[in-house]
């Protein structure tokens, strides 16, 4: 079992499959991309097997596979192939755009992939658009129908973004009267790809809860896992339910089981702080399964305490995108 510094078991992994994303959101990447790294600096498919069966002996059964675009991976499938047989996984994840996912629906139903987190800032086509700087907006729409007829546990994230979006707030919202789904929205991060930082933000979770009551007085908390990011609601009469994800506000540190590694192997115990070493390296050398598993637990007795803790040793400016961390 894997056990932090301050007591936290840790048995869940974002993995990053990749950094390359076919949308160029523009509160995660500028237009021209970032500078991404080479093929050979990224995992194989084979590697990222062998990892995450290292990681599942330590104790993790929840891997999230993320990106960039999980799906701009031609062979993602054959690692999920491989994560569903593995004993001792019990949640595979894929956060996705869902502009790529339409093939794989079947496979993924098949291979008993339930849980699909969909980024979907926008639901007025021409903000969509501004936004992500491209034009999938009815591929992302019927991808997200699909997915939830077809059963999947589906959960639509939104960033909240001061000028650009927040007018979708409840129409988004809207879709939870209809469908089983459910729509959290998010905090914006100081994670851009740029140099751009902030101290603080204009829509941050107290704020949209308290937009969302102007027009739904009655919405009522409910239950959620001790673990959970997300602090979720129902209104009454609705179908689905909605969240919100305080990413920049960070109250959920304390509970925090979660480990990321990036796609080029950096691993990072908080997405505030930054990586705590490279394991593509280690991997990729001789009888590399004990350094791995002696690696991920030094990494872990060494987290800060909160994302406000690591940003403080950070000093430096976040200069990294989302499309490198994995959100
Ligand atoms: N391509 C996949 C997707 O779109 O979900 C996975 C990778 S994407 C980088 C993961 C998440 O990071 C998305 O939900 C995206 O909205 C979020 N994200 C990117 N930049 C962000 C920022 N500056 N602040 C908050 N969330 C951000």
């Amino acid at each position: 079992m894997l056990v932090d510094n301050h007591n936290r078991t840790i048995n869940y992994v974002r993995l990053a499959v990749t950094d390359r994303c076919n949308l160029r959101c523009n509160y995660c990447m500028p237009a021209e991309g970032i500078n991404f790294a080479k093929n050979d600096k990224l995992f194989t498919i084979d590697e990222l097997s062998r990892l995450s069966e290292i990681l599942v002996s330590q104790g993790v059964d929840k891997i999230r596979i993320t990106g960039g675009e999980p799906f701009v991976r031609k062979d993602l499938m054959v690692l999920m192939r491989h994560l569903s047989q593995l004993e001792g996984l019990n949640d595979i994840s894929v956060t996705t755009n869902a502009t790529l996912i339409g093939p794989y629906i079947d496979e993924l139903k098949e291979l008993g992939i339930k849980n699909i987190n969909v980024s979907m800032d926008a639901i007025n086509r021409e903000t969509f658009e501004k936004i992500t700087r491209r034009d999938h907006y009815d591929t992302v729409h019927n991808n997200i129908i699909r997915l939830i007829t077809e059963g999947f546990n589906v959960r639509i994230n939104f960033i909240a973004l001061e000028g650009q979006n927040t007018e979708d707030i409840l129409p988004m919202l809207e879709l939870t009267k209809h469908y089983g789904v459910s729509v959290r929205f998010l905090e914006e991060m100081p994670f851009n790809g740029g140099s751009k930082t902030f101290e603080s933000i204009a829509w941050d979770y107290k704020r949209i809860l308290a937009y969302v009551k102007e027009r739904h007085l009655d919405y009522y908390e409910l239950p959620s896992p001790k673990t959970s990011t997300s602090i979720n609601y129902k209104i009454p009469g609705f179908k689905g339910s909605f969240g919100v994800i305080p990413s920049f506000s960070r109250t959920f540190c304390g509970s925090c089981n979660r480990l990321r590694i990036s796609a080029t192997g950096d691993v990072i115990t908080c997405l505030y702080a930054q990586p705590s070493m490279n394991i593509r390296d280690i991997l990729r050398g001789e009888g590399s399964t004990e350094k791995i598993k002696e690696s991920i637990l030094k990494a872990i007795g060494s987290r800060s305490k909160t994302g406000f803790e690591a940003q403080q040793k950070y000093k430096g400016v976040f200069a990294n995108s989302m499309t490198s961390i994995g959100g």
